[in-house]
């Protein structure tokens, strides 16, 4: 198994993720993603909207704000229940969350206090006047401006159950003590489903919403061997939930969460509606009966769920004596699809061939065109950002207009006319 450290340093050398404020010294447990990072992230989300959204008639997006009124987090148990215990050391003052730590302090070894609950959302003011009536917080999930949407949701898109809403965005938790990379941070972005279904049908949705989710990380490349199921302990369950699975993923540090599947009940749209006085139960046209939808709700992480399939890409093999790092990424999740490298960058016939070839594959998928390198050094720095394919003109090329492509994880190459290349590759690339 890959160390986080090796992660770390290929994202940072390869322009995936840097520290963030690194110029100031860095800003902890904070990470901006560079350009390849960017595309990544991208590119997962775009896989998790596409298959939960664009595949099915019964998902419809949202894209809710940040910022909520306050009573939102009243009614949903936030400001009362969205804490963690705290404990610090006596003797160096450093705070650990109680339930992550024994008995004495893991950086001392000195004695602990008793354990207080701390809230973890960010408080801030909304408006020059800093006074009670201006405070709001960031969401710490982004569950609940779905919620709040729901029934202008189901009456604009003329939705029957069951149907959820699925939202992409930011959330923010004051985390008492990120860690381990991007895994806990505490600015992230969550991917989120509230499935509104009829009770009594609640139990049958959870356990096929456990089997989709599970399967939607085999299904863009992550090895069904280093993924698990875990069921909740009751006292680990969230304030709203009956009962919880997380799909969980063998990272360095071990078995570690991706996504939380739980079973939610009525609980939220019965807070909201006792608290708004605003009835957000659902009219059942078929059994003319009015009543609250339970919510399954599979929840995400875009950062982990990057952190992860970087992990599970990522190989070491040794190639005629050289040590070769691979990203083996899914075409749909690789930053770049192809890369067109001329084999000599001073014969400028060979160039502009290589830079054509490159514009006309880039409308269609992202490309890289390349000549900073020998040959061997740019097939190097590809595979090492996981491109699964590298397109090479090559002097040939002038006399019999066909160019190499090299395939990323079997390294076989095959030699095509220049015009046909970009339909070969659509058709390779294609998911
Ligand atoms: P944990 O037990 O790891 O704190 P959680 O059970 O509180 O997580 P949920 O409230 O279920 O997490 O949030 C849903 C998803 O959001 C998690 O599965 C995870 O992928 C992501 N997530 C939650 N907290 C963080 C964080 N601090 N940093 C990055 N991702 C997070």
């Amino acid at each position: 198994m890959v160390s986080m450290d090796t992660i770390v340093s290929l994202c940072k050398r390869r322009g995936f993720i840097f520290q963030s404020s690194e110029i100031y010294g860095g800003f902890a447990s904070t990470w901006d993603y560079g350009p390849l990072g960017a595309e990544l992230k991208r590119n997962v989300k775009n896989a998790w909207w596409r298959t939960v959204v664009q595949e099915r008639d019964d998902i419809v997006g949202l894209d809710a704000a940040i910022l909520m009124a306050t009573p939102v987090w009243a009614a949903s148990g936030h400001l009362e229940a969205f804490t963690d215990p705290l404990v610090d050391c006596k003797q160096c003052q450093q705070r650990f969350r109680a339930d992550k730590v024994e008995e004495r302090c893991p950086n001392c070894g000195g004695e602990l206090t008793e354990a207080r609950q701390f809230n973890m959302m960010f408080k801030t003011f909304v408006g020059p006047v800093e006074d009670d009536a201006a405070v709001a917080y960031l969401r710490p999930e982004t569950a609940q401006g779905i919620f709040v949407n729901f029934s202008s949701v189901q009456a604009t898109m003329r939705k029957k159950l069951p149907f959820g809403i699925a939202q992409i965005g930011k959330a923010f938790r004051n985390e008492i003590t990120p860690g381990n990379f991007t895994f806990r941070t505490r600015e992230f972005e969550q991917m989120e489903i509230e499935y509104f279904v009829k009770p009594g049908t609640d139990e049958e949705w959870h356990r096929r919403w456990i089997d989709e989710r599970f399967e939607w990380y085999v299904r863009f490349g992550m090895r069904r061997e280093n993924l698990r199921l875990r069921e909740h302990e009751p006292d680990e369950l969230a304030h709203y939930a009956r009962s919880c699975y997380d799909v969980e993923y063998q990272f360095p540090m071990g078995w570690s969460e991706l996504e939380g599947i739980a079973n939610r009940t009525d609980y939220d749209l019965r807070k909201h509606t006792e608290r708004s006085n605003k009835d957000l139960s659902y009219f059942d046209p078929e059994t003319e009966e009015r009543y609250f939808p339970y919510v399954i709700e599979p929840s995400g992480g875009v950062d982990r769920t990057v952190l992860a399939f970087l992990i599970d890409a990522y190989h070491e093999e040794k190639v005629r004596k050289q040590k070769r790092r691979v990203l083996r990424f899914h075409p749909a999740l690789a930053p770049i699809k192809v890369a067109v490298l001329p084999l000599l960058r001073n014969r400028p016939e060979l160039v502009q061939t290589a830079r054509d070839l490159a514009a006309r594959l880039r409308p269609h998928v992202m490309t890289m065109y390349d000549d900073t390198a020998s040959i061997g050094r740019l097939y190097r720095r590809q595979d090492e950002i996981g491109t699964p394919f590298c397109v090479t003109v090559d002097v040939d090329s002038l006399e019999d207009g066909q160019a190499t492509i090299r395939e990323r994880d079997s390294m076989e190459q095959v030699r095509l006319p220049i015009a046909e290349i970009p339909d070969y590759l659509m058709e390779k690339l294609r998911w």
